[in-house]
């Protein structure tokens, strides 16, 4: 990749950052997102920009740190997060994923510790389908071992609640991990509602097998970028 390439892709991560944090997808505004650069064994991702204590409305690109696919750091003004691990291990067993995002999101972290499954409800849960696995571990994923569990318990789905802690999502790209987050998120906040309500009715096979296939799968994601995009608070001062 180019130079400008890898500018390209640091200033698409550090917008969605900016957006995730619009979007209060992680209290206290700690999360991070990283992004495999295609075709090298190098990752994107946030530097540990809380130790300055800075808010992740103002991610730039130079908070964005290299590492391997092993988390070793590469380049960078300040250390890259510490739980990068939970990033790399996905990546490095997943060549569809491009993109992965660790958030502390409320609700979808309140079924972890209830030990609730999310399962596919709503107009965006159909990529979660038959239910999104709980990591039964509640430690700071600060190793390549704990890594692992993450990779593991995520195996080759969308999305893993981590108990007690938070939430690993992935996509093909940056902006998809981005929705794959949000989505998680607005799915579990409506399988709550529901729960208040009765008993929630996960939505069809027929309907996830749409969901799941062809250019309906393409729009899932395509359809709403432009809804996230319009978040970065950047964009507003301009
Ligand atoms: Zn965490």
């Amino acid at each position: 990749m180019t130079t400008e390439q890898v500018l390209d892709l640091k200033q698409r991560l550090a917008k969605v950052h900016r957006i995730m944090t619009a979007g209060g997808l992680w209290p206290l505004t700690k999360g991070h997102v990283s992004a495999r650069i295609p075709g090298t064994d190098r990752v994107l991702i946030l530097g540990h920009i809380h130790s300055e204590g800075r808010n992740l409305a103002d991610t730039d690109v130079d908070d964005i740190c290299t590492i391997d696919i092993d988390g070793k750091p590469i380049e960078g003004r300040i250390e890259p997060v510490d739980e990068r691990y939970a990033h790399t291990a996905v990546l490095k067993a997943r060549a569809d994923v491009q993109s992965v995002v660790h958030c502390h999101a409320t609700y979808a972290t309140a079924f972890g510790i209830a030990g609730v499954p999310i399962i596919p409800v709503g107009n965006r849960g159909g990529i979660f389908a038959p239910k999104v696995p709980i990591l039964d571990f509640d430690r700071q994923i600060d190793t390549p071992e704990r890594g692992n569990l993450v990779r593991d318990a995520i195996g080759d789905g969308y999305a893993v609640v981590l108990k007690n802690h938070g939430v690993v999502c992935c996509g093909d790209s940056i902006e998809n991990a981005c929705i794959v987050a949000f989505a998680l998120e607005e799915t579990a906040q409506l399988q709550w509602l529901a729960t208040a309500l009765g008993k929630p009715q996960p939505i069809s096979s027929g309907e996830v097998r749409r969901v799941m296939t062809g250019k309906s799968h393409e729009e899932y994601f395509s359809h709403v970028w432009g809804h996230y995009a319009a978040m970065d608070p950047w964009d507003k001062k301009k």
